[in-house]
């Protein structure tokens, strides 16, 4: 066997302009980042609530590993499960309003393990046709009959539960769509799949920590209950800084998952550290509401700004701000603009957004000040400008 055949796979995606390439990160995540060597100004983390490299994390991560070590060193159900993950599991639960949260290791193992261990073939998933791979993912893996809605389109979503016989219905979707920034439409969604008797679960990894008045993400915002929204999931990596996800929901949920979900018993524990970090990290998203203010104000700077050069923003009202660009070769081609202005923007191409949506994937954080959104708008207007 030879293996050309893969250098000639990865020979067409080069063409395509669809070649992925790491950077070399040299820094802490922050507004200026050091990446291949060059100090630059960066707009792609999901740092963003500015939580990453906070002092207060660095210092409860030190704390935790004097405590706890460093190593889970076993499973949850075996010896893995410590008091600093027991603790933070509580804390969520009171956080997010529900009676019991489970830790998993990442957001992509927490989705293939609820969905996973929800259905069979004999259920039915339900997806909104932008979901993050993981619930897609998730939804192939169950062996459920997989089928997608429009994109946050109740409507799309109850013709398919109407005509659906099957055992278990569960209707899936991201809180905070990651590609596009825009809010689901989750009172309406719910109420769709209450009436068809479904469950729905949020994936609420971009919008935990950033919307609802305490940083409660989309449950709070739409003041959504455990009977509205009985299977919530988040993550810690994003705006909480810190890594990992967990579910909330009812005693039974939390139960079944611990019993069944395979992604979370086949798996050494996170770092009790990490954990122990992630609560100092909670305190701040809940008391420091200076840190969504201030994200608020940036978005409306950027929004306002980049409208007047005449780009096509969508509709989001959240931190993550892409401008629409069309052809994977020209997103790429501004990106690399940006670049040799010393400003990091992703571009985002297929197959991660759809063909011919290519764009550039704008984040902000609560670490950026005034004058950077204005040094990338600035940067936006001279790129802009050399295009014709
Ligand atoms: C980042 C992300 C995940 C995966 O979470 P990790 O903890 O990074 O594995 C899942 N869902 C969505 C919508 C995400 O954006």
């Amino acid at each position: 066997m030879s293996f050309h055949e893969l250098e000639s796979e990865l020979a067409e995606r080069h063409h395509a302009h669809l070649y992925r390439r790491r950077r070399l990160l040299e820094s802490p995540q922050g507004p200026e980042v050091v990446v291949d060597s060059k100090r630059c100004l960066a707009f792609c983390s999901n740092d963003y609530l500015g939580l990453a490299n906070h002092p207060a994390l660095q210092r409860a991560m030190i704390e935790g590993a004097e405590l706890f070590g460093v190593g889970g060193g076993a499973s949850h159900l075996v010896m893995g499960h410590s008091s600093a993950h027991h603790q933070l599991e509580e804390a969520l639960a009171e956080f997010t309003g529900r009676p019991r949260a489970l830790l998993f290791s990442t957001g992509y193992m927490a989705n293939l393990g609820v969905i996973t261990a929800l259905l069979d073939k004999q259920d039915a998933v339900f997806e909104d046709r932008l979901n993050h791979a993981s619930l897609l993912d998730g939804g192939l893996l169950s062996g459920a009959r997989f089928q997608r809605y429009l994109h946050n389109d109740p409507q799309s979503l109850a013709q398919r539960l109407d005509k659906s016989d099957a055992r278990r219905k569960l209707v899936v979707t991201d809180g905070v769509f990651s590609m596009d920034g825009d809010i689901a439409d989750l009172p309406r969604l719910s109420r769709e799949t209450r009436k068809a008797g479904g469950w729905l679960m949020v994936d609420d990894a971009h919008g935990f920590g950033c919307i609802g008045s305490q940083g409660g993400g989309c449950a709070e915002h739409f003041v959504l209950g455990v009977e509205e929204l009985p299977i919530l999931m988040g993550t810690l990596g994003k705006a909480f800084g810190t890594a990992g996800a967990f579910v909330a929901g009812s005693d039974a949920l939390i139960e079944t998952l611990i019993q069944f979900a395979r992604s979370y018993i086949y798996t050494t524990s996170m770092p009790p550290a990490v954990a122990w970090a992630t609560l100092a990290s909670l305190k701040l998203v809940r008391e420091e509401h200076w840190r969504r203010e201030k994200l608020a104000r940036l978005i409306e700077r950027f929004r306002t700004g980049a409208s007047q050069l005449g780009f096509e923003l969508m509709n989001s009202s959240t931190p993550i701000q892409p401008i629409l660009v069309g052809s994977a070769d020209e997103a790429l081609r501004l990106s690399e603009a940006l670049e040799d202005r010393g400003i990091f923007v992703s571009a985002i191409r297929p197959p991660t957004v759809p063909a011919g949506s290519a764009r550039l994937r704008v984040t902000l954080s609560a670490s950026h000040t005034d004058a950077q959104v204005d040094r990338l708008l600035d940067a936006l207007s001279a790129i802009n400008g050399s295009q014709s």
